[in-house]
């Protein structure tokens, strides 16, 4: 479903992905691991079209996206929920998660999307009047998934979605993520919390200072001792 071949991505001078190769099949849950600094969301911000490689190409659903602007990678269903849920706060929840579907089809099933996204969070049906700036960590990030999904994403990037949240919140965001996968839509999911997240995926791959250093199936990442001292502190 999408395709990554040989990326190198630079902040101005400095490079900060190298050659990066990735593949992820339809209905797929994959995970990114890494570090502080290693490049995860600059890999997202290249996939959603925000910063363009300087070599390589992406390809998604068969069609070459490199250099594509994001608002057509985004009507193409290729969606990112972003590091920090980046919310109006002075807007209200629905406010908030109508921004999600300004254009075209996601416009038109708008309706039908805010009753899909208050079935999967009921808390933020009650809460739909409610400023987005007043709620709770882990409310917030419902609303921040919630207006992903008001895009008809086919493919869902989450970067770090669990950061700052209390564990049970924690296992709440991860409960919602499988169901939107098991609900047909494809993850690509950043993650420091490197056991719930390989542990919902099929496979994962280590990000070290902007390279590919180690990938495989998500229980073979689990059980190696490299990702198990680094990133899970066993
Ligand atoms: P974190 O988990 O801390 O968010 P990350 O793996 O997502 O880390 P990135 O945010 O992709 O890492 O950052 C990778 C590198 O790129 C870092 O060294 C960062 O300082 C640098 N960087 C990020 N954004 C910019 C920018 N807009 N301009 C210049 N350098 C940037």
């Amino acid at each position: 479903m999408l395709k990554i071949e040989h990326i190198d991505v630079f902040y101005g001078e400095i490079q900060i992905l190298s050659d990066i190769s990735l593949q992820i099949h339809q209905r797929e849950i994959v995970t990114v691991i890494g570090a502080n600094s290693a490049g995860k969301s600059t890999l997202l911000k290249s996939i959603a079209g925000i910063i363009k490689p300087k070599k390589g190409r992406i390809e998604f659903q068969g069609k070459d996206i490199t250099g594509a602007n994001d608002h057509e990678i985004v009507e193409r269903g290729l969606v990112r929920v972003p590091e920090g849920r980046k919310l109006f706060c002075s807007m209200t929840v629905l406010e908030n998660l109508e921004l999600g579907a300004l254009k075209g089809n996601a416009r038109a099933k708008r309706k039908e999307s805010i009753e899909m996204v208050f079935e999967l969070f009921p808390k933020l049906k009650d809460r739909k009047k409610q400023l987005a700036g007043t709620l709770s960590g882990g409310e917030q990030q419902m609303v921040a998934i919630g207006r992903g999904l008001m895009s008809l994403p086919k493919l869902l990037m989450f970067d770090e979605p669990s950061l700052g949240l209390a564990p049970l919140v924690v296992k709440e965001v991860f409960e919602a993520i499988k169901r939107i996968n098991e609900s047909g839509t494809t993850i690509l999911l950043v993650e420091q919390n490197v056991n719930y997240a390989l542990t919902c995926s099929a496979r994962g791959l280590v990000l070290e200072r902007g390279k590919v250093v180690l990938e495989g199936t998500a229980e073979s990442l689990l059980d190696d001792d490299r990702v198990r001292k680094a990133y899970m502190g066993i």
